[in-house]
């Protein structure tokens, strides 16, 4: 299942993020405050549980809390951009980690770095902000998957995803996504078109820099 948040203010924060002329610190401002929304978004459907508050002025009166527990688990790299959006939403939740590069001779997706708690019953929302062709999501939920986790308790929030990689996820019936947009195509780079370019390098303050990228285990003297 998948749901477009359109609304005035999640498009003019998308029109910020594509912007080329946008400068990193108004696209990381953009980028959480639309986060923000989308995680909004993605819980609306979520039961709660009654509780009983007291306020100022009257005692007994009926609260809410969500109900269960939440894991978010950004996709490394651009991921990270949305964990302090996801946690100002619920800062109670649970921090995971997946790291996921392109084996160069198979073409595949393969982890490098998993790190995330097994809870009874937690939802996981995985974060990333550009689904292109679904690989690396698709890959993330079947990591979960293969860990214990329900389809049913994956979730996954994006701001711009291609209609190739929606058409990717579909096959998870299950699975709920949250984004922005559904942008038209990819083009033959891999790029969303129209989209915003490389997330993680405009978010990371990369763009057009020489970047180091390794995933192996480095003593960090230069090796
Ligand atoms: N990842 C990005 O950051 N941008 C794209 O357009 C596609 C994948």
């Amino acid at each position: 299942m998948i749901r477009v948040v359109d609304n005035p203010v999640s498009k003019s924060l998308l029109s910020s993020l594509r912007d080329r002329k946008t400068p990193v610190r108004d696209f990381r401002e953009s980028l959480l405050k639309l986060s923000r929304i989308l995680i909004y978004e993605f819980f609306k459907d979520t039961e709660v549980v009654e509780t009983v508050i007291d306020t100022p002025i009257e005692e007994g009166v009926k609260g809410f809390r969500l109900k269960g527990n939440v894991v978010f688990v950004p996709i490394l790299r651009a991921g990270l951009s949305m964990v302090q959006p996801a946690l100002e939403v619920l800062p109670d939740a649970a921090l995971g980690f997946i790291g996921t590069v392109r084996n160069e001779e198979t073409l595949e997706p393969v982890n490098y770095y998993l790190k995330f708690p097994l809870i009874d019953g937690a939802r996981y929302v995985l974060l990333d902000p550009m689904v292109a062709t679904g690989g690396t999501s698709e890959h993330a939920v079947e990591t979960l998957i293969g860990s214990g986790i329900a389809e049913e308790r994956i979730g996954l929030v994006c701001t711009i995803c291609a209609p190739e990689g929606v058409e990717r996820l579909s096959r998870f019936k299950r699975l709920k996504i949250v984004t922005a947009s559904i942008d038209e195509k990819l083009n033959s780079n891999g790029y969303i078109v129209p989209g915003l370019g490389d997330a993680g390098d405009r978010f990371c303050g990369t763009e057009g820099k020489e970047v180091i990228e390794s995933y192996g285990v480095q003593s960090g003297k230069g090796n």
